[in-house]
């Protein structure tokens, strides 16, 4: 066992809100947690980004600038604001009972002589998880001692749109729901308390709650510990919170003789996994391709969905293309020809991409996306951006064909293992080569941080290169494997 901490945080206690064994395992065996994951940390700097820019909008403040692990330099400079009669303090520190939280913002009431607590969120709305993590804030706030007036989310405001930022963030006051929830942050704490002091560690299920609002750090120890098989009812696809009513009956397993109530592709994915057979309907599959029209143009697009606005018209993490991959197949045993877009500056994207786009996708045939639904929802608002081009994109969308439900309905084998995704399919279908292992950008996420870093004037020349290489080469992959894969299709 660890010695615990003199003072716990509040991202940590909020563990102890998920699940007693989480914070336990936290204080006790940090080494069985997962490694923070690039999407976390982008998510953690995004959230660091918005809380900056919220300052912006409560000006004439003091930041408190200590860093996160600086409790008591923290606390003493907060100390000496308050004592100041500082009216506005970013990031102020306060502890009560060994509870530790920082105030995103908090703002002086000279009528009341009471405070404001603006708590800010990267979210376009209040989230029901929102409420226990404010409510312990202001609770361990109004327990050291700090007079409350009101308690405020501010989070970003889904009808903002660049470049009026005026209005970028709402006040959402959540006095009343915090208040409700007061009498019972202490119980809580002092059950966190009474846990982390036990010897072993406590006996808890997995649940919903591992998953939910993200994946808990310890889910793969935890898991492993239930002896959850590798492919189970887990991985059923669209199973949604039915597969934790099998979990509680027992079944977990695919060969289970007791799994029952599948929808059709569900008990597809458990016959392949019974039989380690492949299943495959070629008929279907020669009945969708024969309404396909040559030339079929793959296609497919790289998105930024900044949490700030930065292009016109955009709102709080709206998508913008900035980049796409376009292969071009004229006709059965001809050659396939490739097109390909890339912004590599901050400016909007948008006005050079449509045209390369409008003549890369050309006038006839049928244009191939993996879930095209995506695709199609870009091309609509990029034509609402630009009613100049806005008849010659719209006319695009009637030309969409989509191998993803085609290979749903169609084609499964067990190493999809529940999965219909490109990464999935693409090397289970056609080999190993068409993995995604090893590149430098090997997914959506990756490309986004990419061009975030291509377009940063910080950035040095040789790594723009790199990075562009591996953009252009990651998004002409991923419509060089649809090729592959239709051509799979036609030869079935
Ligand atoms: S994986 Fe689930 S059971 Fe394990 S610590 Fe996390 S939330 Fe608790």
């Amino acid at each position: 066992m660890n010695a615990i901490p003199k003072l716990l945080s509040k991202t940590k206690l909020m563990r102890g809100y998920r699940c007693l064994k989480c914070i336990y395992l936290t204080i006790h065996h940090p080494e069985l947690e997962a490694a923070i994951t690039p999407e976390t940390q982008a998510l953690f700097d995004q959230g660091n980004m918005v809380g900056a820019k919220a300052r912006e909008y409560y000006p004439g403040g003091v930041l408190i600038d200590n860093k996160p692990w600086d409790f008591t330099g923290a606390l003493a400079k907060t100390r000496e604001l308050l004592a100041n009669g500082t009216p506005v303090i970013y990031e102020a520190a306060f502890e009560h009972m060994g509870c530790y939280a920082r105030a995103d913002i908090i703002q002086f009431s000279p009528e009341t002589k009471r405070w404001r607590i603006l708590e800010v969120k990267s979210s376009t709305k209040v989230k029901p998880e929102q409420y226990d993590d404010v409510g312990l804030q202001a609770w361990i706030m109004a327990k050291s001692g700090l007079p409350l007036e009101q308690i405020n989310i501010v989070h970003l405001n889904p009808e903002c749109r660049y470049p009026d930022l005026s209005n970028l963030f709402k006040e959402v006051d959540v006095t009343g729901e915090i208040r409700e929830r007061y009498l019972s942050v202490r119980p809580k704490i002092n059950e966190i308390y009474s846990t982390i002091k036990q010897p072993a560690v406590p006996d808890i299920d997995i649940g919903t709650y591992c998953l939910e609002p993200n994946e808990c750090g310890f889910t793969q120890h935890c898991w492993q510990q239930k002896e959850i098989p590798e492919i189970s009812v887990f991985d059923l696809p669209r199973i949604n919170n039915r597969q934790w009513e099998l979990y509680y009956e027992g079944i977990v397993s695919l060969d289970d003789a007791n799994l029952s109530g599948l929808n059709e592709l569900q008990e597809r994915m458990v016959d392949c996994f019974k039989t380690g057979k492949r299943y495959i309907n070629k008929a279907s599959i020669k009945s969708v391709l024969a309404a396909w029209d040559f030339p079929l143009v793959f296609l497919d697009f790289e998105t930024i969905a900044p949490a700030v606005p930065r292009y016109d018209g955009c709102g709080p993490f709206h998508q913008t293309p900035f980049q796409f991959s376009a292969h071009r197949w004229n006709a059965a045993h001809t050659d396939i020809s490739h097109n390909e877009f890339l912004h590599d500056t901050a400016d909007d994207p948008r006005p050079t991409l449509i045209p390369a786009l409008l003549e890369a996708c050309g006038k006839t045939g049928s244009i191939v996306a993996y879930h095209a639904t995506f695709e199609k929802k870009r091309i609509e608002e990029l034509a609402a951006y630009s009613p100049r081009h806005s008849d010659a994109l719209l006319k695009l969308l009637d030309r969409f064909v989509d191998p993803l439900p085609l290979i749903r309905d169609t084609v499964y084998d067990n190493a999809f293992a529940g999965s219909f995704s490109l990464k999935s399919v693409a090397p289970t279908l056609l080999g190993e080569a068409y993995s995604y292992d090893g590149m430098l950008v090997a997914n959506g996420n990756d490309a986004q941080r990419a061009f975030e870093e291509l377009i940063s004037p910080n950035t040095p020349l040789s790594k723009k290169t790199t990075l562009r290489n591996a953009m252009l080469e990651y998004c002409k992959k991923d419509t060089r494997v649809m090729v592959e894969l239709v051509k799979w299709m036609y030869e079935q």
